[in-house]
């Protein structure tokens, strides 16, 4: 079995069934944060807390990128393999809106205010062998 974990630690659960996303919350004011956040870009305060924000959103906005993911976010592709990409803003369940990269990347599939849902794709295989992971969001529904 090849071993797995997160290009970027801290981001979302894992390993687990059903990974979420991991942001923080001020205990003084509420506000939410992704990725998580040591003072508050709301008021300052420096109370945070580790807060689990599901796995799951609503399509706030998006775009289709057509360049080239720069590093660390770079994957096996080249210029000649590369699509397009869509990249969007999920607003999840407590409010948040998390800019996350998308499964879907043409504008048919897209729609402003569909449910999303995380997912954790491998990026890219490390020199050791270990996939490294990431999330993205995707349709919650399949569409016909
Ligand atoms: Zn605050």
């Amino acid at each position: 079995m090849v071993a797995a974990k997160p290009l970027h630690e801290g981001l979302f659960s894992w390993p687990t069934e059903i990974p979420n996303l991991i942001g923080s919350q001020c205990l003084d004011c509420g506000e939410y944060a992704f990725p998580k956040q040591n003072s508050c870009r709301a008021c300052s305060g420096q109370n945070m807390t580790s807060a689990d924000l599901g796995n799951a959103g609503n399509l706030w906005t998006w775009t289709v990128q057509s360049f080239m993911p720069k590093t660390p976010y770079h994957t096996h592709e080249t210029q000649e393999t590369f699509t397009p990409y869509g990249v969007g803003y999920i607003e999840m369940a407590c409010g948040l809106k998390v800019e996350s990269r998308l499964r879907e990347n043409s504008p048919e599939l897209l729609k402003i205010g569909m449910p999303m849902k995380l997912e954790i794709i491998t990026v890219r295989t490390d020199d050791e062998g270990s996939d490294l992971l990431t999330f993205q969001f995707c349709a919650a529904e399949e569409q016909s």
